[in-house]
């Protein structure tokens, strides 16, 4: 689940991390009562999304008078802000940051990711602060700094230094950067995040270190023991069709091909979206029902799915171990009956009972298409998709 930077700023000042002072606002005449609030000659208009990048897109806006705030606060809100992260048709910015202008000196990048390998947080940080990470470890991969922190110790406090002064922190304000970089990892491990980014960390030209913009991802399988976290979610940001899933315990993604699947199993729903791509087609989503699916779960389940207008065909691809295959057919017939299924559908079944499932499948009435296996069952929902692309 991820939060709004100023939300994360928040999170950050609980864990002593110095950011500038700044207020969210949901109207332009919010924003000037918030700048005039603040004080001082220099304030940044910040858009507020779920997406990186803002600043390239136009959503951060440096303001030298309280008309600039107002005028830049009127640009930002209520447009499709247009990132890298966003895709083409953008995220409406309905939220802004305003906050106090810092004097940039440089500007840094630390994050900590979960590293699967070594079962252990990652401290990344980098002298390249304010671009994406990412291109700097495609071009300049020696600049990144990589420090996997004992969770007996914790990030201790030589370890911080050592990084800081790395990455180019002056001895001025090196125990300010321990300090947030302590900090930043206390925040992950007590919140139960899966990332956590201030790109840029910045040093100011009187020698402060401050975290000036900040990013978070939540491991949805901890929310339930962090409500103060959940309270933060902004739906508006999130898929539609992904909080509909949600509800039903259905794991969902939202792709931009043709062709529907429904699959049990992350690893199947993998193979499935694979193999429609071997044989030219495209997934319209990725969709795991889960061991334990029900009639309703699949009723959900082809609603969501037919919710996308580029929707084509439809592939159940299910594999009845725990789950009987008679009564997964049951579940889709009833479902297929209920949502009026207009586009073809494919049925691949195997495991338990597949007999029994065929042919409950075969006399439903219903033009449903059954596949022996899932190269046979792949080809023939390319091919009653339209074909391949
Ligand atoms: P992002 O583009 O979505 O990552 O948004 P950021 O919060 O990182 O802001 C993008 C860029 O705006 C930063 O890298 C800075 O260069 C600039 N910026 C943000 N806040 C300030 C500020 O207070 N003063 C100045 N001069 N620039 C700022
Ligand atoms: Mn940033």
């Amino acid at each position: 689940m991820k939060i709004h930077e100023y939300q994360g700023k928040e999170i950050l000042r609980e864990f002593g991390v110095p950011t500038p002072r700044g207020e969210a606002c949901f109207s332009v005449d919010e924003a000037v009562a918030a700048a005039t609030k603040l004080g001082g000659k220099v304030w940044v208009v910040k858009a507020q999304i779920h997406a990186g990048g803002r600043g390239k897109g136009g959503g951060v806006k440096v303001a030298k008078s309280l008309d600039e705030v107002r005028q830049f606060a009127g640009q930002i809100l209520g447009m499709h802000l247009i990132t890298h992260q966003t895709g083409p048709e953008g995220q409406v910015v309905r939220r802004l940051l305003i906050e106090e202008g810092a004097q940039i000196a440089k500007e840094l990048y630390v994050g900590m990711v979960v590293d699967r390998v070594s079962q252990r947080v990652a401290l990344l940080a980098s002298s390249e602060g304010g671009m994406e990470i990412e291109e700097v470890a495609k071009h300049n991969p020696e600049k990144i700094h990589t420090v996997r922190i004992d969770p007996v110790t914790g990030l201790e406090a030589a370890e911080a230094s050592r990084v800081a002064r790395a990455i180019g922190v002056p001895d001025a304000a090196n125990a300010e950067a321990v300090q947030i970089l302590q900090g930043l990892y206390r925040a992950f491990v007590e919140k139960d995040a899966m990332l956590a980014e201030i790109n840029p960390l910045v040093i100011t030209a009187d020698n402060h270190a401050i975290a000036l913009d900040a990013k978070f991802n939540f491991d949805s399988n901890a929310l339930y023991r962090r409500p103060e976290i959940v309270a933060m979610r902004d739906l508006d940001e999130e898929d539609p069709a992904e909080i509909e899933a949600s509800k039903f315990d259905l794991a969902y993604i939202q792709l931009d091909g043709n062709i529907g699947c429904l699959v049990n199993g992350a690893g199947l729903a993998m193979a499935t979206m694979d193999i429609i791509k071997l044989y030219g087609g495209s997934p319209a989503n990725f969709l795991d029902v889960g061991g334990g699916a029900n009639k309703e779960k699949v009723t959900e389940a082809f609603k969501l799915m037919l919710k996308n207008p580029n929707l084509k065909a439809i592939l159940v691809n299910i594999f009845g171990g725990i789950m009987k295959c008679d009564v997964i057919a049951e579940g889709v017939v009833a479902a297929a009956r209920e949502v009026s299924l207009k586009v073809p559908l494919v049925v691949r079944l195997e495991g338990t009972n597949v007999e029994l499932g065929k042919k409950i499948l075969a006399e439903s009435g219903l033009p449903i298409i059954s596949g022996n296996d899932m190269a046979d069952a792949a080809q023939k929902v390319v091919a009653a998709a339209g074909g391949q692309k």
